[in-house]
């Protein structure tokens, strides 16, 4: 039996967590959910994908457009076992009731405060704690990021305290209504969110965050100084520990991967779907040791990192895999981000 999964809201994460479901073998993609017609909804009916109106969305607006509806959000509800909210910031917690009302679970966003699920979720640091749970959020893009690392360190050698700094893009490409686009603008949450955010999926972890957005649509860069509990012997055994998990990236310095263009030209240059860069990049370079302090960059493809844990969480809400790390293999290997 296959999971039946609908997806409400398809812009930048819905569309792509459709994509990616659509390719997994223990799932099966019923159908998406769309406010309007825009060249979005045009793909999703060029892939094949069933399209409902959603958030009042008129269907005379389809008609016109000659876009076919299969139905309403109601309608997809009634023929899914969960749904993917992919829906704007805030608006997955209007959503929430409409789920409730179909009993289906439900996977939200990390635009949604953490009280809209039981847990949050992120597939290397509590999978475990996931499943089963009728309602996950997936931690957002930042937040992701920083969990899978913090993973990979408290595994290896403790986490004592750990200050990061976020250089965080102004926007997605195709949001043009954003910016700056000339400036640079701290953050003056202090700390930002991002910290208490990862705290949702790793409580007892010591970390401390601040922010500033600069005009780039690229990815986010993420400057971390971690004092590790136990040191490692050197930097190389931190950066092997990264290289050999899953959803990590690290650039050599023959790649001459300089930085985030370079990194998400490599992302076109491979091509999977949207030309997406789903793994933390870190450099070899990038990566410093003194004695327990580790220092090191990340850069995190925002529009995309929290895909493949998307559908990770929809396995840990249907307790259909009690292994994360088999999860993480299964997903990773259908949407083409296997591992040499
Ligand atoms: P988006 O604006 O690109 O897409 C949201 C879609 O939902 C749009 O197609 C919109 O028309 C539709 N929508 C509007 N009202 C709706 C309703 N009532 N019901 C269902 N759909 C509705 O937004 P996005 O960037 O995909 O963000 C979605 C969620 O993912 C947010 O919680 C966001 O914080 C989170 N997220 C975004 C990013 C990112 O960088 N874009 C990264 C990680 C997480």
């Amino acid at each position: 039996m296959r999971v039946r999964v609908g997806i409400n809201g398809f812009g930048t994460i819905g569309k792509r967590v459709a994509d990616a479901v659509a390719k997994q073998p223990d799932m099966e993609l019923v159908g998406v959910a769309k406010t309007r017609p825009s060249y979005e909804a045009r793909r999703a009916m060029e892939k094949g994908y069933p399209l409902y109106i959603t958030g009042g969305g008129n269907p005379e607006e389809f008609r016109a457009a000659g876009l076919p509806i299969a139905g309403t959000i109601h309608d997809l509800l009634g023929k899914v076992d969960l749904i993917v909210d992919a829906s704007p910031d805030k608006v997955g917690q209007e959503n929430r009731k409409l789920y409730e009302a179909a009993g289906v679970r439900a996977i939200f966003q990390g635009g949604e405060k953490a009280d809209v699920a039981e847990a949050s979720f992120n597939a290397l640091a509590n999978y475990a704690v996931c499943r089963g749970k009728k309602t996950l959020r997936v931690v957002s893009c930042n937040t992701t990021g920083i969990a899978r690392a913090a993973a990979v360190l408290r595994e290896g050698w403790g986490v004592d305290h750990w200050e990061v700094t976020l250089v965080r893009r102004a926007a997605d490409p195709a949001e043009t209504k954003k910016g700056p686009i000339n400036g640079i603008m701290p953050t003056f949450q202090l700390p930002s969110h991002h910290g208490p955010d990862v705290q949702t999926i790793l409580p007892d972890l010591h970390i401390a965050t601040m922010a500033t957005v600069v005009p780039t649509t690229l990815m986010h860069v993420h400057v971390n100084h971690v004092r590790l509990t136990r040191a490692p012997k050197d930097a190389k055994e931190v950066t092997d520990a990264f290289r050999r998990t899953p959803r990590f990236r690290v650039f050599a310095p023959w790649e001459h991967a300089d930085g985030t263009p370079q990194v998400m030209e490599y992302a076109r240059d491979r091509g999977l779907g949207f030309n997406d860069m789903m793994e933390n990049v870190l450099w070899d370079e990038g990566v410093r040791l003194d004695n327990r302090d580790a220092y090191f960059f990340q850069a995190i493809h925002q529009e995309s990192i929290v895909v493949p844990e998307n559908v990770d969480a929809i396995r840990a809400a249907m307790d259909i895999e009690p292994d994360g790390r088999a999860s993480i293999l299964k997903t990773d290997r259908a949407i083409g981000l296997s591992r040499p």
